[in-house]
């Protein structure tokens, strides 16, 4: 498994107890990837360390595997984001509309005010900007997407597809859980903690500090790969793009903001959004706190990949690569990295579960596991 994060911790496990012997490395000083959260010594907040990591979904069999590894309590993200000198609720609703408009208005007539702001001669929204303007109309989306968008991505919306503002909805009624999956929690001592558990299996040997190339390869039966896909090629024919985060991290004796995220909707501010560790464990009593500001740019060569961009562009080289990939032999690709995607947490796990099982059942029929097990392009 290269990479000890929730893919290669998942499918290692997976493998362990079918009777392989698996051995897990990552480049990093810790487990657990972008996922891995820290006990601050001082003040005792648990941090997630590489940005806010919120649990939801609807995959039964996700939820109760992470059970099975970690107590997990209730926890709902509720956001608020501050514009034009006002903070307001997130994602948009009925409490949004009401105060942004400075109106009284009830579902109906919130849902048929809207629509006359809505651009409705846009059919078939394409763009980000064309989903904002036909569902939400000019005032919201200038005031909460537009400069909030060109921050987080580098780019005017227009030229962004309209699937990322697909990932919010618009509600009508005062429900302001920012997910609408049925399953949702924290957990209670960390991600990291969590994942140690997976990974803590006599057949799993882990190596940290130890980065893999694919000229090692043949020590293996087989190598599942959640690293970069264009780093496995050593990125011979250009780089994928992707969005880096800085965190600037700052301290305060009290509570500083109120909630766990600050959304900043106006591009004059030049961070996305401010996170305080301390309130995603509600449960936990902390005198001291712990603050990200939130700096979205450009990847280069020695910064953390987050974001997958996937524009027109990126798509070109990914095809480019993904054909490469899968004419491979004793190799899969996986993961958000692996497979150039996206992927929340859940869908992580639910991917490195099938992964698994596929790579048993082809061994049981002698067959070659494929490089790709999902569609990259
Ligand atoms: P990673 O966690 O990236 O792990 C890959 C590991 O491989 C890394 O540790 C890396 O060091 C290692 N590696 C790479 N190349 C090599 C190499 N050559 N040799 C050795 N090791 C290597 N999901 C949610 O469900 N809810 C959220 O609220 C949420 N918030 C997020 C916020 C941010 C800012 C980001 C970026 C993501 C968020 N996610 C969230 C998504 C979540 O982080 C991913 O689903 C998850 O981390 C994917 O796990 P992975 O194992 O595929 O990748
Ligand atoms: N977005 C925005 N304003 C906000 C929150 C989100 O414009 O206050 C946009 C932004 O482009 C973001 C997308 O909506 O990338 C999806 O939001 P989500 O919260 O899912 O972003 P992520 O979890 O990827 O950071």
């Amino acid at each position: 498994m290269v990479g000890a994060g929730l893919s290669g911790a998942v499918t290692g496990r997976l493998l362990a107890e079918a009777g392989y012997r698996v051995t897990v490395v990552d480049a990093r000083d810790h487990i657990a990837g972008n996922c891995h959260t820290r006990r601050c010594p001082e003040t005792g907040v648990l941090v997630h360390v590489y940005g806010p990591h919120i649990f939801h979904t609807d995959d039964a069999e996700v939820w109760d595997y992470v059970n099975r590894f970690e107590r997990f309590l209730p926890y709902k993200n509720r956001v608020k984001a501050t514009t034009g000198g006002a903070v307001y609720s997130l994602p948009i609703n009925l409490h949004t509309i009401n105060q942004f408009f400075g109106k009284t208005l009830r579902p109906d007539e919130a849902r048929a005010f809207i629509e006359e702001q809505a651009d409705t001669s846009i059919t078939d929204p394409q763009t980000f900007e064309e989903q904002a303007l036909r569902f939400v109309g000019p005032a919201l989306y200038e005031a909460f997407f537009k400069g909030y968008t060109i921050k987080q991505w580098g780019c005017h919306p227009r030229e962004l597809p309209a699937s990322i503002l697909k990932r919010l909805p618009v509600r009508f009624n005062y429900e302001d859980d920012y997910f609408s999956h049925r399953f949702q929690g924290m957990p209670e001592t960390g991600y990291t903690e969590m994942i140690g558990r997976i990974l803590d299996h006599p057949g799993i040997d882990v190596h940290l500090n130890t980065r893999f190339t694919r000229d090692q390869s043949g020590r293996y039966a087989h190598v599942f790969y959640s690293g970069p896909l264009d780093g496995w090629y050593e990125y011979d024919i250009g780089r994928l793009g992707y969005r880096t985060l800085d965190f600037e991290r700052f301290t305060y004796d009290g509570d500083w903001q109120g909630c766990a995220v600050m959304n900043y909707g106006e591009e004059s501010v030049p961070f996305t959004r401010i996170t305080e560790h301390k309130h995603f464990a509600p449960w936990e009593t902390h005198a001291g706190s712990i603050l990200y500001r939130e700096y979205s740019r450009a990847c280069g060569p020695e910064d953390i990949p987050y974001y997958p961009i996937r524009l027109v562009t990126e798509k070109a080289l990914l095809r480019r690569y993904a054909e490469r990939a899968a004419a491979e032999g004793g190799v899969t690709f996986m993961g958000r990295l692996g497979t150039y995607r996206y992927l929340d947490m859940d869908v992580t796990i639910r991917e490195a579960l099938d992964t698994g099982h596929r790579f048993l059942n082809s061994r049981e029929k002698g067959q070659e596991m494929p490089a790709l097990t999902s569609s990259v392009s």
